[in-house]
């Protein structure tokens, strides 16, 4: 089903909703609710019958997905599942209903085997994951009562290596800007007035430059936050990362120590510049102004205030010091995802992980931002644990989304694991 979220007025969505609800009866649900979302898609919530002896367990995941792109581009249908040469494809397979039709099948076969569930089980799939999670807080905050749960884990992403389970128990958060830097009111001829007056694009090259230092790690001070977690890799596996077509210009450090920080600590970005006329024309003039966007991808244990208020001080002081005007404009602002820490969750999860797969489980932190990590933590005081099965070459967002069928039989043991034994 096209259950493309970015797309306005989707028809797809409503059928979507109606083809989970059938599914969810099927597998036992006692009832399922169909979640507003303010403005956004609706999303589903399905809860098997409540029984007050046992904890509850709130599995997230969402329904949405991407465009597909070119479909000429796709070796099969986008929206036809299709099997082949061990990986099961289609739009969505990987990132994310796929890994939920393996949480259902599970419960479904535990129904019919007739087993306990250990567990009150609530699934809710949001369907504007893919749009940065549109009116979950929203939702979150108007169905209270019916989120609510002991234990929050959600069903998304990916292993960071082939065949290696993996445990997110925190994600990054990201504090976007765009900085204005405003010198003289005309453009001014530089044989005459350089030296004389400040050049914006040269203060804005300086600043952007102290953010980081020679290593890559960001020297604005209390910007830098370093969390447990990150695992280290070999470099070939990292390497696999990168696209053939990418011709990435890696740093020259151990990339497989490299991925433990980025996954442990924030990190900075310049994303744009522009400043003056066309590079290719000769125009000998001091430009009126400088323009940069940057972002801080910030670990689990930073704030999204703090990070702002260091950052603001840190540009405060740099332009202090010219006669420049200057404007920093946080664009986009979301908490990083509360480490699980120690979590009776996270245990869980790794031991059914363990069992069920025959290899240890890495306990990381995502370092792309999941808003459901925070919003979890914000708006009911809970940590979130995250688990994905696709793998490392799903191609999520790509063309021939793939995910492998041993991937997909191993989320559903690890359910019917977790479900009745974790
Ligand atoms: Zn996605």
């Amino acid at each position: 089903m096209p259950t493309v979220s970015t797309q306005p007025q989707n028809p797809a969505m409503a059928e979507a909703l109606e083809w989970w609800r059938e599914l969810f009866d099927k597998a036992g649900v006692y009832q399922t609710k169909v979640l507003k979302a303010g403005d956004a898609y609706p999303g589903i919530l399905a809860m098997t019958k409540p029984d007050k002896k046992k904890k509850t367990l709130l599995v997230y995941g969402h329904l949405d997905v991407q465009p597909p792109g070119d479909s000429a581009e796709w070796s099969s249908d986008p929206y036809k599942l299709a099997l082949r040469g061990g990986y099961l494809f289609g739009r969505g397979i990987a990132d994310n209903k796929g890994q939920h039709l393996a949480v259902i099948l599970a419960m479904l076969d535990l129904v019919e085997q007739g087993k306990p569930l250990n567990y009150n089980v609530k699934i809710l799939l949001e369907a504007n994951e893919e749009t940065g999670s549109l009116g979950l807080d929203w939702m979150l905050k108007k169905y209270a009562r019916q989120l609510e749960a002991d234990f929050y884990v959600g069903i998304d992403g990916s292993m960071i290596a082939k065949d290696q389970p993996t445990i997110y128990q925190g994600c990054k958060g990201i504090n976007y800007y765009r900085l204005t830097v405003r010198g003289s009111k005309r453009e001014l001829h530089s044989g005459y007035y350089g030296m004389l007056v400040y050049n914006p694009a040269i203060q804005l090259a300086k600043f952007l430059g102290g953010l980081t230092d020679q290593d890559g790690l960001i020297a604005v001070p209390g910007v830098r936050v370093v969390a447990d977690g990150g695992f280290e890799r070999r470099e070939v596996e990292v390497r696999e990362m990168f696209g053939p077509e990418d011709e990435p210009r890696i740093r020259k450090e151990d990339l497989g120590k490299l991925i433990s920080t980025q996954e442990r600590e924030s990190t900075l970005d310049v994303h744009s510049l522009r400043s003056g006329g066309e590079p290719d024309q000769v125009k000998t003039a001091i430009p009126t102004q400088a323009v940069a966007s940057f972002s801080i991808r910030t670990a689990p244990g930073s704030e999204a205030k703090r990070v702002d208020e260091a950052i603001q001080q840190h540009a405060w002081r740099f332009f202090a010091k010219t006669s420049l005007e200057y404007e920093l404009e946080l664009v986009i602002a979301a908490d990083p995802g509360m480490a699980g820490g120690e979590s009776l969750m996270v245990e869980k999860i790794a031991n059914s992980l363990r069992v069920v797969s025959g290899v240890e489980p890495v306990i990381t932190n995502l370092s792309a931002t999941l808003p459901v990590f925070s919003q979890v933590a914000k708006v009911y005081h809970q940590p979130f644990v995250l688990v994905g099965f696709a793998a490392p070459d799903s191609n999520q967002h790509a063309v021939d989304e793939k995910l492998p069928v041993e991937n997909f039989l191993l989320a559903q043991r690890f359910v019917t694991r977790l479900l009745t034994q974790g």
